[in-house]
């Protein structure tokens, strides 16, 4: 790598609203030999003899910062959801085309010489979490947009709300959405096999592309960071609050008793979950970020899944009920252990990371 890629904000000076002089300014230079991206016009900015504008009121800066930055870090999580439909649908189509070996339910096309890979059940536990996947980050992707809708659109009451409802997804959908792109364009490419591995069809253009939106505008490491330290324990669980009434509205909606109470489950041990993570000290604290924000994750796309497969159930689309059904099925049975696992995880301190010197790595 030639250089590292910034985009430099320039220093707010004192000075009012006036315009003010950025000193050591410009010259932009592509970087080249980056790990994908290469369509990208990422550079590195100097700026030298240029005028900068403040914006905002003086002293408010990392306000407006925040502002601009909860946009960019929501819009990469949609990134990350882009790519990972895209992926999915390479996969799809390819997996009905590629004939490979007879399915072990035996045969399924017998006019062929062997019945395409749709068929395998390994590659369609790797379509279906795909699948389960993508439309679980959707779905809660949008409820988070319509709570984005009301900090501007609501009344001075649904504002506060939904203000601190963005502010407890925002790291979520960054670093969870980004964290999926990831996975699932990796599966992508294996369900291509060797041709996966072929820059003509494009798929580990994926894994390329979804890499850097785990690491820009703040690492997911930071995102679950912001998470558990600043939404949750330093706000005393007030945006958790605001954040678990909205899913249980959501619950008090599922028609169907079985479901309803599948969801009331999850949201039970994802609120008792979060609420016992308010002790510790900073280290505990930020040895469990991961984790904390894994859980939180799968446990809300759970509810969401339950609530998608409610409201298709009303749909006249009758194949579209079944399928959204069936892909919660699958990932209550197959994705949701994920969350018992993180929780399992979140053990009471950081005495395990801690106990490590420099000389036991
Ligand atoms: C292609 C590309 C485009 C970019 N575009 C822009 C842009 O347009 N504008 C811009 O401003 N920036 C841009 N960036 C910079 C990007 O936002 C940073 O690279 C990113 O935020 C990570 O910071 P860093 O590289 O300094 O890593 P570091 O902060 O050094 O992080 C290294 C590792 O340590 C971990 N870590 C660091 N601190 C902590 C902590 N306190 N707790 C837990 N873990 C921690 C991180 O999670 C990471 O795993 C771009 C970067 C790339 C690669």
């Amino acid at each position: 790598m030639k250089g590292i890629s910034l985009f430099l904000v320039p220093k707010m000076l004192p000075g009012e609203n006036d315009a003010f002089d950025v000193p050591n300014a410009v010259s932009v230079g592509s970087i080249e030999h980056k790990m994908g991206l290469h369509g990208c016009p990422t550079c590195v900015m100097n700026f030298d003899g240029a005028t900068g504008w403040l914006i905002g009121a003086p002293h408010s800066g990392l306000a407006c910062m925040f502002t601009m930055m909860n946009d960019a870090r929501f819009q990469v999580g949609l990134q990350g959801t882009g790519i990972a439909e895209a992926s999915y649908q390479g996969a799809l189509t390819y997996a009905k085309e590629r004939l490979q070996s007879r399915a072990p339910q035996g045969v399924q096309q017998p006019d062929e010489k062997a019945d395409a890979i749709i068929h395998l059940p390994d590659v369609r536990r790797m379509l279906l979490t795909q699948k389960a996947l993508t439309e679980g980050c959707r779905a809660l992707g949008l409820l988070y947009a319509k709570q984005v809708d009301l900090v501007r659109f609501g009344s001075p009451e649904e504002q506060a709300n939904a203000e601190a409802i963005v502010a407890y997804l925002t790291p979520i959908t960054k670093s969870f959405f980004t964290d999926v792109g990831q996975e699932v364009s990796q599966l992508g490419v294996q369900i291509f096999g060797g041709h996966g591995y072929i820059q003509e069809w494009g798929m580990e253009q994926l894994i390329r592309d979804s890499r850097i939106t785990q690491l820009y505008e703040g690492t997911n490491g930071i995102q679950a960071l912001d998470l558990i330290s600043r939404k949750l324990v330093r706000d005393g669980g007030k945006m958790l609050q605001a954040t678990a009434e909205l899913f249980a509205g959501l619950i008090t909606n599922i028609a169907n008793q079985q479901d309803r109470d599948k969801a009331q489950e999850v949201y039970d041990l994802w609120l008792a979950g979060s609420q016992s993570l308010m002790a510790g000290d900073a280290f505990d604290t930020a040895s469990r970020a991961y984790d904390y924000m894994q859980f939180c994750a799968y446990s809300l796309l759970a509810i969401c899944w339950l609530s998608l497969k409610d409201t298709a159930s009303g749909n006249d689309n009758q194949q579209l009920a079944n399928s959204k059904a069936k892909v919660c099925e699958f990932y209550l049975k197959r994705l949701y252990p994920r969350a018992l696992m993180h929780k399992a995880a979140l053990t009471d301190n950081g005495e395990d990371l801690a106990a490590f010197t420099l000389d036991d790595f």
